[in-house]
């Protein structure tokens, strides 16, 4: 069958059962369209986005601004690799800097690459800078993180899934409780070899935990005290997702690196980044670090149009008041609920905690049922559901959401 015909979502559906891995396991919706907050299946079914990719498609699907660079930049050049310059990367790294408030940026593809970026500048800079004894950097992470699917990364993941039969796990790596500033002040103290603090502002796979205020405040001049690097994995909560360009502006901090990636495109391509004051980013010299695709021109043009849609239509203020409007509008429900125990989140993104326990599978129902309802979320967990539309919604639209779920939770409730 020619992928040009059109298929039934029972057909789709058993194709990649068949000849995909198994690395995911879907919610039963074929998709082959998207404008917007919408998204319809290859039956025609419309349905709002509530997961929005992850949040990588902040901008909403299909934004012709991001399109259309993509296309134009798609028929001129596309790739020449970084052994040659290009005319697009230097206007982008001018671009992303000023927008972020660095001197450099590091190019690459992926989120997890992007992590893997930030982990080697950190320790590079560790043993040249700080003076850490060679192979002796140690970088602090949290329980619960989600940085991606590499090895490396992995190895400090405590989800058992994404851990077991994947070793020998790569070292270096010490785990510490999340928003526990005392914790954190143990760890940083406990040895000179402390190279750096890997944390997302929000942990987002972890079910939307937002830290107590002021954690980040304290946890950035912990690292500055202890000539720790700060570094900041914003490629779910960044570019405006929770309300602020970043969510580390919520506290005003600024990292020493900046991981961004997902809503870097808007979705309509696979870009990240890392971001550096120089004496920091200096420490990578010519064949150190790199990638094919990083930094390639499409990405790049791209990646302007993506941020300069975050900025012109304001997503930061939308996403900022409309999230409160979900907030307060599911409080009045969950009020009277047996079923949802609380909401909580930052902007547009937020989740919402099932009465039930981790293992069960009410969540997964819910969302079976909301999808029926032309709504599509997608569980962290299995009592957590989260809400993550593109940043593009408007008010009568996300009333019109907190409608159907509320209505679905309902049908629910004991
Ligand atoms: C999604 C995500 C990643 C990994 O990004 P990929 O593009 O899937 O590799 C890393 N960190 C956080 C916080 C994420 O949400």
């Amino acid at each position: 069958m020619s992928v040009l015909q059109k298929m039934s979502s029972a057909e789709a559906i058993s194709l990649e059962d068949k000849f995909g891995a198994h690395n995911y396991h879907p919610l039963p919706v074929v998709l082959s369209k998207g404008v917007g907050v919408f998204v319809w299946d290859v039956e025609g079914k419309k349905y709002y986005d509530f997961l929005s990719a992850y949040s990588a498609v902040n901008q909403g699907h299909c934004h012709p601004k991001i399109v259309g660079a993509m296309m134009e930049q798609a028929q001129t050049l596309t790739l020449t690799s970084r052994a040659f310059y290009n005319d697009k990367l230097g206007v982008y790294e001018k671009y992303v800097t000023d927008f972020f408030g660095f001197d450099k940026v590091l190019p690459m593809n992926t989120g997890a690459e992007a992590v893997e970026t930030a982990l080697k500048i950190c320790r590079k800079w560790a043993y040249e800078k700080k003076g850490i004894p060679e192979n002796e950097a140690q970088i602090i992470v949290c329980e619960n993180n989600f940085h991606g699917r590499t090895t490396t990364i992995i190895s400090f993941s405590n989800d058992e899934n994404a851990r077991k039969n994947f070793g020998p796990y790569t070292a270096g790596f010490i785990k510490i409780p999340y928003d526990d500033i005392d914790a954190l002040e143990k760890a940083i103290t406990s040895s000179k070899n402390i190279a750096g603090f890997l944390v997302e502002p929000i942990q987002g796979e972890a079910g939307v935990f937002v830290p107590s205020e002021g954690y980040l405040t304290k946890a950035k001049a912990l690292c500055e005290a202890n000539n720790v690097l700060f570094i900041a994995d914003e490629v779910q909560t960044g570019i405006a997702r929770t309300g602020k360009m970043l969510a580390v502006h919520h506290e005003n901090v600024q990292p020493d690196l900046l991981i961004l990636g997902k809503a870097l495109s808007g979705g309509a391509y696979p870009v990240s980044a890392v971001l550096a004051m120089d004496a920091v980013m200096n420490v990578i010299k010519p064949g150190q670090h790199g990638s094919t695709f990083g930094g390639n021109p499409v990405a790049a043009a791209v990646a302007i149009a993506a941020l300069e849609v975050v900025k012109e239509e304001k997503l930061d203020e939308n996403a900022s008041a409309l999230g409160q409007l979900f907030r307060d509008e599911l409080n009045k429900y969950i009020a009277t609920s047996s079923i949802v125990s609380l909401v909580r989140g930052k902007g547009l993104l937020n989740a919402i905690v099932i009465n039930d326990n981790e293992e069960s599978e009410t969540a997964w129902n819910i969302c079976v049922k909301l999808a029926e309802k032309g709504l599509l979320a997608k569980p962290t967990h299995g009592n957590i559901i989260r809400f993550a539309p593109p940043l593009v919604i408007t008010e009568y639209q996300l009333l019109d959401c907190v409608g159907i779920i509320i209505n679905t939770l309902r049908d629910f409730e004991k």
